[in-house]
């Protein structure tokens, strides 16, 4: 038998995911991120969604959203305004072997 390692970024390549261009599944609310002076969300997202533009403004997409939930649990100051799983058929699908 043959065990290889694979790292996360392996592993996070081979999902696959059917974007819901028309319904976003998570919405954020920039005025209340643009006084959020700790923004969790750029750190504990393990896709990497949230970053920071030029201007030092909060951008974040969608797309490529792992569904864990972790950006709705760590915000304090409720600017996740929408999160839900994607609608039926959109979203991710993990294929981790
Ligand atoms: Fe990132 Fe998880 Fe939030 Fe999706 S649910 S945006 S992967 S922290």
């Amino acid at each position: 038998m043959n065990i290889s390692r694979v790292s996360a970024p392996e592993l996070l390549s081979l999902n696959k995911f059917n974007v819901d261009e028309e319904e976003a599944h998570i919405i954020v609310d920039k005025q209340i991120c643009a006084k959020c002076s700790e923004k969790p969300c750029l750190y504990v997202c393990p896709a990497g969604l949230y970053k920071l533009d030029n201007t030092k403004k909060l951008s974040f997409d969608y797309a490529g959203c792992l569904e864990c939930g972790t950006c709705r649990v760590m915000c304090k100051n409720k600017g996740i305004a929408k999160w839900r799983y994607p609608r039926g058929t959109f979203g991710i699908s993990f294929r981790q072997g």
